[in-house]
């Protein structure tokens, strides 16, 4: 993980939040090539679940939203995660992680085994972050930082269902912002309070619900390897009955092994109508579903896969991360499926004389309508090309001799690093050809 840190700060992907003022605690900024990775990976999401299909329709939600909404879905009474606290070392641990943390007086023990340790009991913690709305701060006046996407979903089920002309089953998505008060943030882009979801509530007939889970476990298991990541490091963890949140008839993570062990990429959950109907009552409005065909109204079910956007950003990145040896020398390379790279091709003079580098920069401004594209004349080749492996762009484009006598280039490939020779006026085809290709490691 502190390799992939590094690379992230040094080339540009993340940076500390307000670091110039000693950073804020677990809060990330994106650089110039992470909001290009990160943007990449919600395109994909929305492509995948919303533009490519038929029985999906999109959504953008007000991160502020009515109080009773928290009310009405459980979050202001349960919302919480058990705290512990140490009178000792002022350490704060969750309780039900605290046989994985460390004892800050004594790392190799865990919380309450050192003999100085004393822990407070379990307290429940509230983890939605509040505000207030307008100038005065009292009671009426409180508003929530939404803890998650979801339950702007819910409260326009009705608004999407007139307007959209949709019927059952059908998906409402949306990815966003969304706020925690996480007691232990941490471990980089993994946990932290302030994060981006892609969550899509699939509404369907109940008695339906168990093939439709299935299904969005498999799908959502299918999309992570279609862009790239190692099958071998995905597995699927159903979750025990007693661990089941109290409105879910069942639940499967999609974990990853990041450095930091198998942990929860995706969570995808039967919600059954237990949203829908919690809505109904607090706001006295019908959600049911009226069936025309088969003259049947219902509150349908639904199954929620819910991702979040950082988290797939840092497996990405983890997954990518490699380290191999050319002509003696180390290299690293991001092995970025190449729709997810920041950049998708490099244009490169070899030399900065003899008209090469007017040349490639002719290359590159015909290029760069259709392609995310850097230009680099800065240093030896063999550099320029391991930069560019660096940040995971998957092809670079050689302007040399040959070229200022019969328009061709080379286009060399990041993974195999072979060289391929062609005409300037088939790059663009070539390169559209190239990334719309299935990829995997
Ligand atoms: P965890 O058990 O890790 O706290 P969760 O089960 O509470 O996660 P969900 O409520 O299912 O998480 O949220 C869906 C997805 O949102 C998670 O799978 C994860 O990708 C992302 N997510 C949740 N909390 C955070 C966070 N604090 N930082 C970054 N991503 C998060």
């Amino acid at each position: 993980m502190e390799k992939i840190v590094n690379l992230a700060k040094r080339r540009g992907f993340t940076f500390q939040s307000s670091e110039i003022y000693g950073g804020l605690n677990s809060c990330w900024d994106y650089g110039p090539l992470g909001v290009e990775l990160k943007r990449n990976v919600k395109n994909a999401w929305w492509r995948d679940m919303v533009q490519g299909r038929d029985d999906i329709v999109g959504i953008d939600c007000s991160i502020l939203m009515h109080p009773r909404v928290w009310e009405a879905s459980g979050h202001l009474a349960g919302f919480t995660d058990p705290l512990i606290d140490c009178r000792v070392c002022k350490g704060r641990f969750r309780a039900d992680h605290i046989a994985d943390a460390q004892c800050p007086l004594k790392p190799s023990k865990a919380p309450g085994q050192h003999d100085k340790c004393d822990l407070t009991e379990a307290r429940n913690f509230n983890l939605m972050f509040k505000t207030f709305m307008g100038p005065v701060e009292e009671s009426a006046s409180v508003v929530y930082l939404r803890p998650e996407t979801a339950q702007g979903i819910f409260v326009n089920f009705k608004n999407v269902l007139t307007t959209a002309r949709t019927k059952i089953p059908f998906g409402i998505a949306q990815t966003g912002k969304s706020f925690r008060n996480e007691i232990t943030p941490g471990n980089f882009l993994f946990r932290t309070r302030e994060f981006e979801q892609m969550e899509m509530e699939f509404f369907v007939k109940p008695g339906d619900d168990d093939r439709w889970f299935d299904y969005w476990v498999n799908a959502r298991l299918e999309w992570y390897v279609g862009l790239g990541i190692r099958r071998d490091k995905l597995r699927l963890r159903p979750h025990a009955a007693d661990e089941l949140a109290h409105y879910a008839k069942g639940c499967s993570d999609v974990e990853y092994e990041f450095p930091i062990g198998w942990s929860e990429l995706e969570g995808i959950a039967n919600r059954t109508d237990f949203d829908l109907k919690a809505h109904s009552e607090h706001s006295g409005k019908d959600l049911s579903f009226f069936d025309e065909e088969t003259r049947e109204r219902f509150v349908p079910y639904v199954i929620e896969p819910a991702a979040g956007a950082d988290r797939a950003t840092l497996a990405f990145l983890v997954d990518a991360y490699d380290e191999d040896v050319v002509d003696g020398e180390a290299r690293t390379v991001l092995r970025l499926h190449p729709q997810l790279a920041p950049i998708k091709a490099a244009v490169f003079p070899l030399l900065r004389k003899e008209g090469q580098p007017e040349k490639a920069e002719k290359i590159y401004s015909a290029l760069r309508p259709h392609f995310a594209v850097d230009y680099d004349q800065a240093g030896a080749i063999g550099r320029r090309y391991r930069r560019q492996d660096e940040i995971g762009t998957p092809f670079g484009i050689t302007v040399d001799h040959q070229t200022m006598t019969d328009d061709t280039v080379t286009l060399r490939e990041r993974d195999s690093m072979q060289q391929t020779r062609l005409p300037i006026d088939r790059l663009i085809g070539e390169l559209a050809q190239r990334l719309a290709t299935p990829w995997s490691r």
